[in-house]
């Protein structure tokens, strides 16, 4: 029996007994297994202790698997049309001969079920093919919380052969961060209706931009057009960004399925530009010094909480911090000493 008909044969057995080993999730999601990859993924985003321990060792395994992926973030303020965006650019990919996998960070996903972009209606020509994979955010109670999952997911959507991965959020705040520091492109969309829209998006957003795209220019072309020459006046203003890049604005009609084709050029120029240049490894490379930092973080906070004896004396510390007798500094001096 060869490997392949040995991994099948291993996953029929499982699904019997409704559950797999760690090597059975891995050669399962390498083969393209919708099923095994969902439930992988599942496990990702339980808070079990057991199903994250072995959720961290299917990541690794993924880790290994080598894969030459695009990684594209959007964000828009509700209603600006990010998912029929997604369904239009995500349709001319597929047609591409391209995998896509769409994933989102939802900040209002912790609070309920009915958050900002977990409309099951969403995409539904694209929910429908077979290349695409499209999964709603995952909850959590913080948005680092979150995000780390988001960046997990991408890894094991990676290694199932989806080469382009869509990581779309909502523009409220700081998750515009988060899809930026885990994504190779970053896309605005926004509405027609002049420059002074940029004025009420955040700075640090419109620069994190490589491109600015105006959308459902159907309504109104005249105005549509008029908002493009304005955006790009406005950016223009900008600083030149480390990646050599020039943002780029474009209009396009998700709806009607205009303009799409130009906004892939640019993210395919950009990609070339960044291969060439070596920005685009170099990016990763600080993307995932970001993720290590950020992990050790966390785990270093859970650790602390998590201790009873350090606990204790965080509690003690900050009391005296507030009463004025201790600086916030020699109260972490003191925390840090314990952990030495
Ligand atoms: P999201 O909240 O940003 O994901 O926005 P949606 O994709 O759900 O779109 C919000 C509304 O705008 C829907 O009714 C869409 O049909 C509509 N819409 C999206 N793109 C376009 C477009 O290019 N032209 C027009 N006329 N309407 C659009």
């Amino acid at each position: 029996m060869d490997r392949k008909e040995e991994i099948k044969k291993r996953i029929q057995e499982a699904r019997k007994r409704q559950m797999f080993t760690v090597d059975e999730y891995v050669g399962g999601i390498v083969k393209g297994d919708r099923m095994i990859l969902a439930k992988a993924i599942t496990l990702i985003e339980s808070y079990k202790e057991e199903h994250q321990t072995i959720a961290k060792e299917i990541i690794d395994k993924c880790l290994q698997i080598k894969s030459q992926s695009l990684r594209i973030g959007i964000t828009g303020t509700p209603g600006v049309g990010k998912s029929t965006f997604i369904e239009s650019l995500g349709m001319h990919v597929l047609r591409k001969g391209k995998k896509i996998a769409v994933l989102a960070i939802d900040p209002t996903s912790q609070m309920s079920h009915g958050s900002i972009l977990g409309d099951k209606t969403r995409m539904e020509e694209l929910s429908h093919q077979e290349n695409a994979f499209i999964r709603p955010s995952a909850a959590g109670t913080s948005l680092g919380g979150v995000a780390r999952k988001t960046r997990e997911v991408m890894i094991l959507c990676e290694a199932a052969g989806y080469d382009t991965i869509f990581i779309e959020t909502v523009g409220v705040g700081q998750s515009e961060v988060a899809v930026h520091s885990m994504t190779d492109f970053f896309l605005l969309l926004l509405l027609p209706g002049g420059g002074d829209e940029l004025q009420g998006i955040k700075r640090g957003i419109v620069e994190m931009a490589d491109a600015i795209v105006v959308n459902k220019s159907d309504i109104n072309p005249v105005l549509a057009k008029q908002s493009k020459k304005a955006y790009r006046n406005a950016v223009h203003l900008f600083p030149q960004k480390e990646s050599k890049w020039v943002v780029k604005t474009l209009m396009c009609s998700a709806l009607q399925n205009e303009g799409i084709d130009a906004v892939w050029q640019t993210i395919l120029n950009y990609q070339d530009l960044t291969i060439q240049n070596d920005y685009f490894h170099q990016k990763r490379q600080q993307q995932s010094d970001y993720w290590f930092k950020q992990a050790l973080q966390q785990g270093l906070e859970q650790l602390i909480k998590n201790h009873p004896q350090i606990s204790q004396e965080m509690k003690l510390l900050k009391q005296q911090i507030f009463q004025g007798k201790m600086s916030p500094f020699a109260a972490a001096d003191k925390i840090i000493s314990l952990l030495k």
